[in-house]
């Protein structure tokens, strides 16, 4: 049998640091990752054979659980009829269909291949609607690595302390105001210091990119208003929100509609999968129908719509989302009231399926800056302690955590009986 470490060392001759996305590396917490060979429900398990509660998800599409039933039987049939066809096919016009349905604000939508094509096509759209070039994002958010998002970004490019890349074209990078998130008179400040310069506003409505930091009261509401004085789109990335926080994504949790959303991850099911759409009057600009550029060989693959349309359908079920908030309620108070017990500072923070642990004496974290001020020490020892007890955590201190509707209360109880022996020793 190949051992871990074998497959990483051969992992890192032809791929850098072993990995096909940075954070996987382990560089956040150290050690080596652990390389997965199956999954199911609520657990993946490694090449030894040893099962781990998962709380990554597969960085949150396996919302209903890993190698669901149904997810699989839909992606067999749609494999027998043929894997891709470069035509149009059925199952994307049931995807946009669907996803107009259960996001009200969305009137059109275009199938990409990954988040980062969505968002990147996203701000294309909104620079050419708009007829500006600058854009505004928050610090500590990512958006995918296309160049305009790689300033000050959150995820991997945080974790491998690199949040602005090079190999931006510094031209680029000028274009991309970056501000504190959760301050709105930030955003008034600048809108008016650039009148008539930018395109878009681009925000991860609840932040998952730099550990889970929600909305503060009022803020998208905010967002919302200073983009229409300004004549600036507002763009919703819920690349990871969508179809995590609530059936219609985080702009039906907070009611707000924005000009554009992006989607991804829960879309697809497990496959590669995004999409971005909006309001009818910006979509049509979209190629063919108009002149802003967007294509792809593998756009609307059939095996990913099957794939995703099984997903949705299973997150539709009446009370699917009452039950992964209360799942993930049981496990941040669980967390919380070890914490307390061990007489360890945190703090915590949850929207629907997703979550965040900070080690801080703060008791909220509402910022970058709060994030950076939080002890990654104290994180590695968590992450690190839970991993030997049987529990995947993301490898970084600066992800959300995600639960499915496949984890059990008794996997939630032993997550929490585990992180309790951690904290005590603390
Ligand atoms: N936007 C957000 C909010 C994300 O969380 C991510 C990925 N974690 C992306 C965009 C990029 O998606 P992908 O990795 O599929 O390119």
């Amino acid at each position: 049998m190949t051992t871990n470490s074998e497959l990483l060392a051969r992992a890192r001759v032809h791929i850098p640091g072993g990995v096909n996305s940075p954070v996987r590396a382990f560089n956040g917490v150290g050690g080596e990752p652990l390389f997965i060979e199956r999954a199911e429900g609520s657990r993946i398990y490694d090449v030894s054979g040893r099962g781990y509660i998962d709380y990554v998800g597969s960085w949150g599409p396996m919302i209903a659980g890993h190698a669901h039933p149904d997810i699989l039987a839909a992606v067999k049939q749609a494999a027998e009829r043929g894997l891709s066809f470069g035509a149009p096919a059925p199952g994307e016009v049931t995807m946009a269909e669907k996803l107009c349905e259960l996001v009200p604000a969305m009137d059109m939508v275009r199938m990409v291949n990954s988040g980062t094509e969505a968002t990147m096509s996203a701000v294309r759209l909104a620079r050419a609607a708009t007829g500006r070039d600058r854009i505004i994002k928050f610090e500590g958010c990512y958006h995918g690595h296309a160049d305009s998002f790689l300033v000050k970004a959150g995820s991997g490019a945080l974790t491998l302390g690199v949040p602005t890349s090079p190999g931006v074209p510094a031209v680029l990078a000028d274009l991309t105001l970056t501000l504190p998130f959760n301050d709105a008179e930030a955003v008034r400040q600048c809108l008016e210091a650039n009148v008539g310069e930018v395109a878009a506003i681009i925000v991860e409505p609840v932040a998952g990119n730099m550990n889970c930091i929600p909305p503060a009261e009022g803020y998208l509401q905010a967002l919302r208003r200073l983009c229409d004085e300004h004549g600036t789109l507002l763009i919703f990335d819920e690349v990871m929100t969508g179809f995590r926080v609530a059936l219609g994504g985080a702009q039906s949790l907070y009611d707000v509609v924005p000009d554009l959303s992006t989607f991804g991850k829960v879309i697809g099911g497990g496959m590669p999968v995004g999409a971005f759409g909006g309001k009818r009057e910006y979509m049509e600009q979209v190629a063919p129908t108009g002149p802003v550029y967007q294509a792809g060989t593998l756009s609307g693959n059939p095996v990913a719509m099957a794939a995703g349309l099984a997903n949705l359908d299973l997150i539709s079920r009446p009370g699917f989302y009452e039950d992964l908030e209360a799942k993930t309620t049981m496990l941040v108070d669980g967390l919380r009231d070890a914490a307390q017990a061990a007489g360890v500072p945190m703090a915590f923070s949850q929207v629907g399926g997703m979550f965040g642990l900070f080690f801080t004496e703060a008791t909220e974290v509402t910022c970058f800056d709060e994030v950076m001020a939080c002890d990654t020490e104290r994180f590695k020892t968590l992450f690190h302690g839970l991993l030997d007890a049987g529990v995947y955590l993301a490898p970084s201190a600066f992800e959300a955590g995600f639960v499915s509707s496949a984890h059990t209360e008794d996997d939630i109880r032993e997550t929490v009986a585990a992180a309790a022996d951690v904290l005590k020793t603390f």
